[in-house]
Parts: structure tokens; C-alpha cells; sequence
């Protein structure tokens, strides 16, 4: 099975992701995160990517998608399913994607869409930090009380994105409006389309889910 999951900031997508390769024995492609590595490299292409998504936050070009996209693909054993975390992100995208699976021997079976209102993303972010060692998620006020504790699961470093700032994350809800709605419509006349509620539990997200997968 082959699925690909979308969602706004902060919708719980990456923890439905994780929990959805346990379940299936899935292979994740998490585009943000891949990106996220080469803006951190002291490149050309590094400084390029950096510029865009942590100063700009707007969406990198189609073509460097399709580029990391296959890279990424051709990394995961022909037999294993994945999810793609994160592209389409765009309607332009749609074509680069499919073609990119097509070339790794793969069609997208499923795409999940999470959906919170853009209050409750705004919310969420600025809670978010993450583990710089074992990319764990973490919670201000759950998981962690301030952002100069370790990562409570390997002693890790913590910190929150770059581009996790309020300010941040309300012009990526722009974009994300405006750009990647239209590709769940797409997605939703292709009847490929999996909807869920993402204000719920994780768990009950969850359970939305796989339900809807295998009816
Ligand atoms: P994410 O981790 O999914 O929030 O992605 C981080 C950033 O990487 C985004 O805000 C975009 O700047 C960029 N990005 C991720 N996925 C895509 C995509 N499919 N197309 C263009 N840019 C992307």
C-alpha cells in the first residue's frame, strides 16, 4: 500500500504517519524533513534551500521536489509500501509526484488529508520543538516545560524549526490554503481521498483512519 498523507502545520500528520508505518510496515518520505537536512548543509543548493523555507517560507520549486522525491524512493526496497509525508503540496506538483512514484514502481493508493482550523495550527506550532538528535515531537507543557530541556526519550538537544514562528507558520496557512487545498480537491474527484477529523485524540485520529482505509 501506498499512501500519501497532507495536512496544515501542526494537524498531527508526522504522528499519523509514524503510526501508520508501525501498523502497514510502511517506509516514510518525510519532503519537509529531507529539506530540511540540505538547508542545513553549507552548500550552494543548502544556502538556496535555507533562504526559502526558513526566511522566506514559501514553497521550494517543483522540479528540486521531483529531484528529492526520487532520490528519496529510490533509497526504500522495491517491495516496501511508503507514506509520503508533505507533496503534493501543489497542483503543479501532482504530475512530478505520480511520475515519481511511477519510476520506483508504486501508484498512490490513498491520500490522507488531516484537517484542524488554522487557529488551532497557530496554537499547536507554538508548542512545537522537536529532538535534533532522535527527531522525536515534543510538546511545550507536556513532554517538555521549557526549551532548554533534553529530549526525555535520548538526552537529545531540543529546539523548535526556524520556521515555527507565529508569524511563520500564519504565511505557510496562506500557502497552504491557497496551494494545497486545491490539490485535496483533486485527490477528492479522483476518489482517492481519506478525510479525517484531526481535532480528535491521536488515537481516535487514528482509528478514523485505518477505518476508512479498509472499508
Ligand atoms: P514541512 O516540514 O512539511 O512543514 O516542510 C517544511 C518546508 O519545506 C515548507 O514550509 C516548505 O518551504 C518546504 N516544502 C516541504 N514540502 C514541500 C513541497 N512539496 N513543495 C514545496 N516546498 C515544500
Amino acid at each position: 500500500m501506498n499512501l500519501v498523507i497532507l495536512g496544515p502545520q501542526g494537524s498531527g500528520k508526522g504522528t499519523q504517519a509514524d503510526l501508520l508505518i508501525k501498523k502497514y510496515g510502511l517506509s516514510h518520505v518525510d519532503i519537509g524533513l529531507a529539506l530540511r537536512n540540505v538547508a542545513k548543509a553549507a552548500t550552494p543548493l543548502g544556502e538556496k534551500i535555507n533562504e526559502i523555507i526558513n526566511v522566506r517560507k514559501e514553497l521550494v520549486s517543483d522540479h528540486v521536489i521531483a529531484e528529492v522525491l526520487e532520490h528519496e524512493l529510490s533509497q526504500i526496497p522495491a517491495k516496501s509500501g511508503v507514506i509520503l509525508d508533505g507533496a503534493p503540496r501543489r497542483v503543479g506538483q501532482i504530475d512530478e509526484v505520480e511520475n515519481a512514484f511511477k519510476k520506483s514502481g508504486r501508484r498512490i493508493d490513498k491520500v490522507i488529508h488531516v484537517h484542524i482550523p488554522e487557529t488551532e495550527s497557530v496554537i499547536r506550532i507554538s508548542k512545537r520543538y522537536n529532538c535534533t538528535q532522535c527527531q522525536m515531537h515534543l510538546i511545550l507543557g507536556k513532554d517538555v516545560h521549557n526549551g532548554d530541556e533534553a529530549c526525555p526519550s535520548c538526552g537529545g538537544r531540543i529546539e523548535q524549526r526556524p520556521d515555527d514562528t507565529v508569524a511563520g507558520v500564519r504565511k505557510r496557512l496562506h500557502v497552504y490554503r491557497d496551494e494545497t487545498l486545491p490539490v485535496v480537491e483533486h485527490y477528492r474527484q479522483q476518489k482517492k481521498l481519506v478525510e479525517v477529523n484531526g481535532l480528535q485524540r491521536v488515537d481516535q485520529v487514528f482509528q478514523e483512519i485505518v477505518a476508512k482505509l479498509e472499508k
